[in-house]
């Protein structure tokens, strides 16, 4: 939903007939930056999508940060099929069906799904206004449909130039990108409007190449647990997220989102974070740094959002008293970074790259400025008055006195009226309501001199005023509504000054938050002894002792696993039994590769990762009602995609493929897509099956091997080894399993029996049993 925000803007004292209104302010799922309205660590982006031919782009901004991103692409035409959509799927008015609607333009929908926008805009003369539904369901954000008008390259640049305050966009490589112009048009048209003000906090637009990360699309995401849980209704603390996110900053959680979505494809970059978190784990383990940093990181706010919110004008007072002291802490922070430099050597680039952030004039002049203005007691709204020190402002002060007097001033009066009439215990006070008066007790009231005036009577008094009270009544009054009047024009001026240090403080929190997850991931390093791979220009994967990062921490006694992929052994054919581990080590390899790749520590004992371009999963299956397909229907289809796709640098994890159909087509199935995988594609592919009959690939495909986790009966219970070892398991142990999981033993027994009559019936098998 989008809710506006309307007000009435003009003075009611100064206004003919109706006062003057305006839309302030657009809430909308995109747009949403104020405290408390958005999460702390996670971003609300808003994105625009914009087609033309085989041409697209998508331009995403975080309007809260004023973060922006753009990336422009050709899309690969849909490969033939060889057969038309089954007669159920929906057809478009344009002859296409959903399906390959979404497989054509794949590429900006897995982008999409990356980024996860709160809302996407799209053209609404675009071809994708019919699939907006089918759009809604795939990347599960809300669609707006915005008019064509905004979508204009010219305008794009023109506001662009405008924001950032530059004469040319050569800098930002947007020079010619006139798609990805068109989509920032229609961002920032809209979020403007959404806000009722130009975003003068945008930073500088960054290009995204999908070239340059590892791509893992939303099924692998899912499946993988990178930031969400499978299911929905499991606890998000089991997320590879979740698990890696010791940040002390709401912003490095974010960072550590951005990273943990993204992995980074080539060595160069993922080996200046790694250079950053080895010196940081070092530095701590020979003189204690990662400690000091986070105790600092206590003290600092979320100094990326209150510089928005600066810019946005709906930064609340105390914000700006926080985002003083984060300052504060953050020259502490620097001081840290370069003493441990002075002590451990010279500080690697990224690293530099944070202190020279944290270190310009501007920042402490955003000090001074806020030091001066703001009082450190200052209320939380403006409403309440106290935000501006004492001595900022001669004439705020000289209102405040006025109020502050006043105590004095009725205490004087009271002396001298009780005097004047004789009366002891007579009384000047003030009421909210009825304003200052003085009280006269009722067997008092004869002695009333004549200049009072009666204000109220109570039960037992009567409360009157004097020429005197009233004047000095209209004074008080209107030097407080004033003093209010003086501090807002007092704040806005200060915001006004402080918009000059909005890029300032919007790089050092950038700084902040690289440092904060560069920290928290060291200390994987230090307390819990993982190791920083080695990244190698090879498409390989060479693990040993690799642990399951998201269970290495809870699970003491977890079996560690080796693994090795390469050009000679591009695919393990896994097998074993049910609960035995596979899926277990299958999804351990993929998460130590997103790890690898972005650059973290990973639990293992040694590990050697290659550039890898993307990870596909096919693990599970689940019914999608909804899209009209069903379970071995999601299954193919994720599995042809999987196919059509995966190159020799790509890693592939497929679990049970084949399942939902019967034995003997998922059999056949399952043989050809391993075998396309092993011979066509030669990705990298870990093939877990509980058909034995694929194990005898190995013979026949080279680059493929068969390896297995073992299981033992030991007086009529199983043992689950959990270690995967050479050569291929023969059996499943299925029925021993099952009987785990509690079916009633009659039924038991009827498997069993069915089981000795099944082997009986079927052709003698060779003996391959290795438990
Ligand atoms: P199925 O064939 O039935 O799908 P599977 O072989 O894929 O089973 P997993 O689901 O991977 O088995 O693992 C089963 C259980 O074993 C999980 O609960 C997991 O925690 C535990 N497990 C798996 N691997 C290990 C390990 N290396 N060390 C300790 N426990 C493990």
């Amino acid at each position: 939903h989008s809710v506006a925000i309307c007000e009435q803007i003009g003075d009611p004292a100064t206004s003919k007939g109706p006062v003057e209104r305006k839309v302030l302010r657009v809430i909308t799922p995109g747009t949403l930056n104020e405290a408390g309205l958005i999460p702390d660590r996670a971003q609300a982006w808003c994105a625009a999508v914009e087609i033309d031919g085989t041409q697209a782009a998508v331009a995403w901004c975080d309007v809260a940060s004023g973060e922006l991103f753009w990336s422009q692409f050709t899309m690969t035409a849909p490969q033939a099929s060889g057969a038309s959509a089954p007669a159920s799927e929906a057809t478009n008015s344009d002859g296409t069906s959903d399906a390959e609607t979404l497989e054509h333009h794949a590429a900006w929908i897995g982008l999409l799904s990356q980024i996860a926008p709160a809302e996407v805009l799209v053209n609404e003369t675009s071809r994708l206004r019919q699939h907006a539904a089918a759009l809604t369901g795939v990347i599960s954000s809300v669609v707006t449909l915005r008019p064509a008008w905004e979508f204009d390259a010219g305008r794009g640049s023109e506001l662009l130039k405008q924001r950032l305050r530059v004469a040319t966009l050569a800098a930002f490589e947007l020079e010619g990108a006139t798609l990805a112009l068109r989509a920032i048009a229609a961002l920032l048209s809209y979020a403007e409007k959404s806000q009722g003000r130009a975003l003068t906090h945008l930073q500088a637009p960054t290009p995204f190449r999908s070239d340059d990360t590892v791509v893992i699309d939303a099924i692998a995401r899912r499946t993988l647990e990178l930031v969400t849980p499978l299911f929905t209704d499991a606890p998000a603390q089991g997320t590879l997220l979740s698990t890696m996110d010791r940040c002390m900053l709401a912003a490095g959680s974010r960072k550590l989102r951005q990273w943990m979505t993204a992995p980074l494809r080539h060595n160069t970059a993922t080996q200046t974070r790694q250079e950053a978190i080895g010196w940081l784990a070092n530095v701590e383990q020979q003189q204690g740094l990662i400690g000091h940093l986070r105790e600092q990181f206590q003290s600092i706010s979320d100094i990326g959002r209150i510089a928005g919110r600066i810019s946005l004008r709906n930064v609340k007072p105390r914000e700006c008293l926080s985002l003083k002291q984060s300052l504060e802490a953050l020259r502490q922070v620097r001081d840290q970074l370069a003493q441990a430099s002075a002590n451990a050597g010279a500080l690697p680039p990224a690293l530099q790259a944070i202190h020279q952030s944290l270190s310009p004039d501007a920042l402490q002049n955003c000090h001074a400025h806020l030091a001066q203005a703001i009082d450190d007691q200052c209320g939380l709204t403006l409403r309440d008055g106290g935000v501006i020190r004492q001595g900022f402002d001669a004439l705020l002060d000289e209102l405040r006195s006025i109020q502050t007097d006043s105590g004095a001033f009725l205490l004087a009066m009271e002396t001298r009226e009780r005097e004047r009439t004789g009366i002891a215990n007579l009384k000047v006070g003030f009421n909210a309501v009825h304003g200052y008066y003085i009280e006269i007790t009722a067997g008092q009231l004869a002695k009333t001199p004549t200049d009072y005036q009666r204000r109220q009577t109570l039960k037992n008094a009567e409360r009157f005023i004097t020429p005197e009270l009233k004047a000095f009544e209209e004074k008080a009054l209107s030097a407080n509504e004033r003093a209010l009047a003086r501090e807002k024009q007092l704040f806005d001026e200060l915001l006004i000054a402080c918009d000059a240090y909005v890029p300032a403080l919007q790089s050092a929190a950038e700084a902040l938050s690289s440092l904060d997850v560069m920290a928290a991931l060291a200390s994987f390093v230090t307390q819990d002894q993982w190791i920083l791979p080695t990244l190698t220009a090879d498409n390989a994967i060479v693990i040993e002792g690799g642990r399951h990062p998201m269970l290495a921490l809870t699970t003491p006694d977890f079996t560690p696993n080796d693994t090795r992929l390469n050009s000679a052994a591009r695919m393990q054919i896994i097998t074993g039994p049910n609960m035995g581990g596979k899926s277990t080590y299958m999804r351990q390899v993929a998460l130590i590769t997103v790890l690898a790749r972005l650059g973290a520590p990973v639990p293992a004992v040694s590990a050697r990762i290659g550039e890898i371009d993307r990870i596909f999963t096919r693990i599970g299956a689940a019914d999608d009602l909804a899209g009209g397909r069903s379970t071995f229907m999601v299954e193919m289809t994720e599995a042809a995609m999987v196919l059509r796709q995966a190159s020799a640098q790509s890693l592939v994890l497929m679990d049970e493929i084949g399942r939902g159909t019967s034995t003997s087509d998922g059999l056949a199935l399952a043989w050809a897509i391993a075998q396309s995988l092993a011979e066509d594609n030669r990705c990298l592919c870990l093939f877990a099956t509980h058909y034995f009959e694929l194990t005898a690939l190995e013979k026949r495909v080279a680059g493929l091997v068969n390896v297995h986790v073992g299981a033992v009966e030991h007086e009529h219970t199983l043992v689950f080894l959990h270690k995967v070892e050479p050569g291929p398991a023969s059996r499943s142990f299925g029925i021993q399993v099952a009987r785990l999981a509690g079916l009633p033993d009659h039924v038991m027994r009827r498997a069993q029996e069915k089981q000795t009559e099944l082997n009986a019936a079927a052709p003698a098998k060779p003996q391959m049993s290795l438990f």
